[in-house]
Formats: structure tokens, C-alpha cells, sequence
């Protein structure tokens, strides 16, 4: 049995994450950015579109939400599927 403020402090962070990432999903419209549909925050996935992350928007969650903000002020908002879509054209010019 793990002690309870570990419990209590292990719960918080989980609680942390999660607002911040319903905050930054619902900043961005709360829509992927490519196809328009609506998902649970959870779903969406940030796309830098400068080419590279500086961090994984995902490790940031829990951190200072200046952090996570100004990470994604790069980034697409996109769901798992358009986000995967990206990559594949990034990679071949034609599928
Ligand atoms: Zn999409």
C-alpha cells in the first residue's frame, strides 16, 4: 500500500495533466486542425509544424503551463489518424 501523501501527491499531478490538457486542447478550438472533427482531449496530438519538438508537448503536461503554451504555439491541434497521415507525407513526397 503506498503511503497516502504519496497518493494524494501522485493524484494532483494526474489531475494537473489532465487540466492542462483540456486548457490547451480547448485553447485551440478544440477541433483537429485538419479535418475539423471534435475528440475527447485526451485523443489529440500536437504536430510541430517547425519541424522538430524542443520537448514532447505530452512530457510537459504537469510542468508550468507557460511551458506547455509555448510549446504548442508551434504546433498543429490533430487527431491521431491526420496526425499519422502528416508523418507518412513527410516522409513520401506521393502514397
Ligand atoms: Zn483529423
Amino acid at each position: 500500500m503506498i503511503p497516502y501523501k504519496t497518493y494524494v501527491s501522485n493524484k494532483h499531478k494526474c489531475l494537473v495533466r489532465a487540466a492542462q490538457q483540456a486548457y490547451v486542447v480547448a485553447l485551440r478550438g478544440g477541433r483537429c486542425e485538419d479535418c475539423g472533427n471534435r475528440h475527447h482531449p485526451a485523443v489529440f496530438d500536437f504536430h510541430s509544424i517547425e519541424g522538430h519538438h524542443s520537448r514532447n508537448v505530452g512530457s510537459l503536461y504537469g510542468g508550468k503551463l507557460s511551458k506547455v503554451l509555448d510549446e504548442v504555439s508551434t504546433c498543429l491541434l490533430l487527431c491521431p489518424t491526420c496526425h499519422r497521415i502528416r508523418h507518412v507525407e513527410e516522409r513520401h513526397d506521393t502514397y
